[in-house]
């Protein structure tokens, strides 16, 4: 019997194992050398000056929110078509969150939509402080409209790019950060390149740098020159000065992203190939895909399809279960954020984003990831063929 095919999956090989097992016969395990080596890497890779790697990219999303001072009273706006991280981070800092519809043909934030959300959040004196806008699928947001917007209204950019690295746009890295204050990446497993958990936020900024370092590790510096006079017969090897979290990346992890890197256009490649040959399948078939901006070069961390009934007979849900029964695992991203129980019970109702929903109950995540067999590909396009017929 076949086993089943997943949406994504990691790509590990000889080398990834070797360099793991270095770490572990070496000094150090946790926070060591491996960290700023993989750091160094990633923010050559992207053309950023700078970049801090975290427990996760949830944690690199809260540290680059305190960062950037968000708090209480502030507003903080992202995208409802992605993982609840986006959006939780703000909530860490007891600032309030709002989301900013979607555009249909990329699934990206709508350029539109943020434009007259912060023309009325003008007219009422409540801008957001930090927008986060989502690389859904490893496609960059258009970052250059969203960069001129936030001259115009005074906000920050973070860039959840947790699907992006390896990405490009108009040209350049996705992380280069030229059209924002931090950039963000996922290294779980599912992502591009992987640590197992694992992030990183990577900036420009040499202020912002040093309040990113510092939040990772409990607030605490041991650098004399930012610590506070104490007595001199005290001995004060650190200062804890702000209250920040544990969220350092070890060096098993930090050694594992660093062999990894070294296959991450590879990968990307991988990716792109496969997208071309969904694309081409898809091209004859009543489903919908995503628009690719000219602008932006994906990753393709994800491929989905859109199902739409009055296109092809069959709901998502049909769609979805043939699937599954075909031994596929494919998966749907995202449900909005602001339809989660925890958030509608802060007040937030369905209709709120009228894309987003429709997305959400139209969109199927088909596998992609660097492993999927031609052949295996083959036969996922086959079986969603099938499901449209019958
Ligand atoms: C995966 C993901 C995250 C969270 O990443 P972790 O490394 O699992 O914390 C945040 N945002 C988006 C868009 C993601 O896909």
């Amino acid at each position: 019997m076949k086993s089943k095919i997943p949406y994504g999956r990691q790509d590990i090989d000889e080398a990834d194992v070797e360099a793991v097992v270095d770490i572990l016969r070496s000094d150090f395990l946790t926070q060591g050398p491996a960290v700023p080596r993989f750091e160094v890497i990633v923010a050559q890779y992207c053309g950023a000056k700078h970049a801090v790697a975290t427990n996760s990219a949830t944690s690199a999303l809260h540290v680059s929110c305190m960062a950037l001072d968000v708090g209480p009273g502030d507003w903080v706006w992202t995208s409802p078509t992605t993982f609840v991280a986006s959006a939780n981070c703000a909530l860490y800092c007891g600032a309030r969150v709002d989301f900013v519809d979607i555009d249909p043909l990329t699934g990206n934030m709508s350029i539109d939509r943020l434009t007259d959300k912060l023309a009325e959040a003008k007219r009422r004196g409540i801008l957001p402080k930090v927008v986060i806008p989502v690389h859904l699928c490893g496609q960059s947001c258009d970052m250059a409209s969203v960069h001129k917007l936030a001259q115009e209204y005074g906000f920050r950019i973070i860039e959840d790019a947790s699907h992006g690295i390896g990405g490009r746009f108009r040209g350049e890295p996705v992380g280069a950060c030229r059209y924002s204050d931090i950039t963000v990446f996922s290294f779980h497993p599912v992502k591009i390149v992987t640590t197992g958990e694992g992030g990183m936020a990577l900036t420009n900024d040499p202020i912002l740098l040093d309040r990113l370092q510092r939040h990772r590790s409990h607030g605490i510096t041991s650098d004399h020159s930012h610590m506070l006079p104490r007595p001199a017969d005290e001995i004060w090897n650190y200062q804890q000065i702000y209250l920040g979290y544990n969220y350092r990346m070890t060096d098993i992890q930090a050694a594992l992203g660093v062999s990894q890197m070294s296959r991450l256009d590879t990968f990307v490649e991988r990716r792109r190939e496969i997208a071309a040959h969904y694309d081409e399948a898809f091209a004859s078939m009543p489903v919908l895909t995503l628009r690719q901006n000219p602008e932006s070069w994906s990753s393709y961390h994800l491929y989905p399809i859109r199902v739409r009934e009055s296109l092809c007979g069959r709901t998502q849900r049909q769609v979805y279960d043939a699937l599954w029964r075909a031994k596929i695992a494919v998966n749907l991203h995202y449900i909005p954020v602001y339809r989660q129980p925890y958030y509608e019970a802060m007040g937030f109702k369905a209709g709120y984003c009228p894309q987003a929903e429709l997305y959400h109950r139209e969109t199927i995540s088909l596998p992609m990831y660097p492993g999927l067999s031609e052949e295996n590909q083959a036969y996922v396009i086959n079986a969603l063929r099938t499901a449209l017929e019958k």
